[in-house]
């Protein structure tokens, strides 16, 4: 087996007031993470990760034998693939100065502005994500809900890490914006599964039953589900 050296990983240290000790952790598409107490001498960090170094190589090969990348991805995409809104764009850069601007038509999305920081291209992206979620999962959410019955008080998108939903005891049901990259069965079934919640705030075996009323495959949409976020481009932050 091929042992590499620590020190290729992106390396963040992060203080923490509450931290009592000093923590490492390896964090998917950030790297290396070093949490240290408030003051803490960080010229000490090296020798840490030196003690470290079996610690690190062990668990980064286990976590990249599961498909774990390490390194935040510098890509930018062509096309943006909305499945759900049936909506595709061929993606076109326009390097300028001033500030990164989004404007659309029918098939194309440009980006223009200054193009030499990436990841801030990658942000403005994400941000047109976000915004074409606000405006479209919300409808399609009413409508799965009216056609189950099941009512819900709100609807919230938000752009987080690794959950595609949930569902608050208020009936205000949460929705991922990185849904749009998916197809459109598996977030109708999401859907369904976030507004059982509000007659079931569980996964009881009632819970089960009122969801295999409106989608029989709800287990093998489960399990799709469980691996859709490879479904989302890497570029997204
Ligand atoms: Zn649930």
């Amino acid at each position: 087996m091929k042992r590499r050296p620590v020190h290729d990983l992106p390396l963040t240290i992060r203080e923490n007031p509450r931290a009592r000790r000093v923590l490492i952790k390896l964090v998917p598409r950030t790297g290396l993470v070093v949490v240290v107490p408030q003051g803490f001498d960080t010229s000490q960090v090296t020798s840490i990760l030196a003690e470290k170094q079996n610690w690190i190589v062990r668990t980064r090969e286990r976590m990249e034998a599961e498909g774990v990348r390490f390194s935040r991805s510098a890509e930018l995409p062509d096309t943006l693939d909305f499945p759900v809104m049936e909506r595709q764009w061929q993606v076109l850069y326009l390097p300028k100065p001033g500030n990164l601007r989004l404007t659309t038509n029918a098939t194309r999305l440009i980006v223009s502005g200054p193009q030499h920081d990436p990841y801030a291209v990658q942000e403005a992206l994400a941000r047109f994500v976000a915004r074409q979620a606000k405006e479209h999962l919300p409808p399609l959410l009413h409508a799965v809900s009216e056609r189950l019955g099941l009512p819900f008080e709100s609807v919230r998108i938000r752009t987080q890490k690794s959950r595609w939903g949930s569902c608050s005891a208020r009936k205000t049901i949460s929705l991922n914006c990185k849904l749009l990259f998916l197809p459109p069965e598996l977030v109708e079934h999401l859907m369904i599964h976030e507004l059982c919640h509000t007659r079931h705030m569980n996964h009881s075996p009632q819970y089960w039953q009122l969801v295999r009323q409106f989608q029989p495959q709800c287990r093998h949409l489960e399990k799709r589900l469980g691996s859709a976020l490879s479904l989302v481009p890497d570029w997204m932050p």
